[in-house]
C-alpha cells in the first residue's frame, strides 16, 4: 500500500502531465487547467477518504470543507448580502465537515468500496454534476473536471496496486494484491450492486458527454502538441532571454 505522500506526488505527476498537454492544445483558458489540476490532485486523495487514522487525509479534508465553503459564496457572491453569504458558508462548512464526514466514518470500512473503480466513477460524475449544475460550467468544462477527479483516483488505486507488490523476490505477490484496483467488493454484493446503481444514476443525471469526447477524440486538438513532441532546431529558445536581466544579456 503506498503511503499519503506517494499518493500525492502521483497523482499530481499524472494529472499535472494531463493538465500540460491540455495547456499546449491552446483551448483551455490557463486558469480551467490549473482547476482541473487541483482536482486531479483531490482524485488521488480521495480513495482513502474512510481512513479514519490518516491524519494528512483529515487536514486535507477540513481544508476541502473551507474551500468548498468559499467556492459556493463566491458563486453567489454577486446575489446575496455579506450576512447571508457568511451563514451559507458557515452551513456548507458544518455540513461537508460534520454532516458527510460523520457520515462516511459510520459507514465505511477502510479498503471498502470506497476504494474501487466504481467509486472513482460516482466521484468523477458526482464532480460533474455540481460543476454543471451548481457553477453553471460548460458541459465540456464539467465532464473536464469530472474526468480529472477519476484519472487522480485510477492513479491512486494502481499506485496502491504496485505497491502491494513484493520487490524484494522471494514473494512475487503480497496477500494484498488485487484488493485495491477491484471492481466491488464480493463479501458486500448489496453494496455493490448499489454503488453500480447510483453510478448508472448520476451518469444519466449528467449532461451530455458528446462535446467533451468530440473535442477529446478529435485530432485537431492535438495538432500543436504533435508538432511540439520534441524541441525545433534550438532548445529553450528565448528562454534565457526571458529570465535574465536584460543587463546581463547585453554583455
Ligand atoms: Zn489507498
Amino acid at each position: 500500500m503506498a503511503d499519503f505522500n506517494t499518493h500525492l506526488v502521483g497523482a499530481a505527476a499524472v494529472s499535472g502531465l494531463a493538465a500540460t498537454v491540455l495547456v499546449m492544445t491552446g483551448q483551455f483558458p490557463h486558469q480551467a487547467v490549473i482547476g482541473y489540476f487541483v482536482l486531479g490532485v483531490i482524485g488521488g486523495l480521495l480513495p482513502d477518504l474512510d481512513s479514519p487514522t490518516s491524519i494528512p487525509i483529515r487536514i486535507v479534508l477540513a481544508t476541502l470543507a473551507v474551500v468548498a465553503g468559499f467556492l459556493v459564496v463566491f458563486t453567489f457572491g454577486t446575489r446575496y448580502s455579506l450576512v447571508e453569504l457568511v451563514i451559507l458558508w458557515l452551513v456548507c462548512f458544518l455540513f461537508i465537515r460534520y454532516g458527510l464526514l460523520g457520515l462516511f466514518d459510520r459507514a465505511t470500512v477502510h479498503r471498502g468500496l470506497i476504494h474501487s473503480i466504481p467509486a472513482g466513477l460516482g466521484f468523477g460524475l458526482i464532480t460533474i454534476l455540481i460543476a454543471f449544475h451548481v457553477f453553471t460550467a460548460s458541459a465540456t468544462h464539467a465532464w473536464l473536471c469530472g474526468t480529472f477527479v477519476a484519472l487522480g483516483f485510477i492513479v491512486h488505486l494502481l499506485l496502491d496496486e504496485f505497491y502491494s507488490v513484493d520487490l524484494s523476490g522471494k514473494k512475487l505477490l503480497k496477500k494484498s494484491f488485487g484488493t485495491a484496483f477491484s471492481l466491488g467488493s464480493l463479501g458486500q454484493p448489496v453494496g455493490t450492486a448499489v454503488l453500480y446503481l447510483a453510478v448508472i444514476a448520476l451518469f444519466s443525471l449528467c449532461p451530455s458527454p458528446r462535446p467533451f469526447t468530440e473535442l477529446m477524440l478529435d485530432r485537431d486538438t492535438y495538432r500543436g502538441v504533435t508538432q511540439r513532441l520534441l524541441p525545433g532546431e534550438t532548445w529553450f529558445p528565448g528562454f534565457l532571454r526571458r529570465v535574465a536581466p536584460a543587463s546581463l544579456m547585453d554583455r
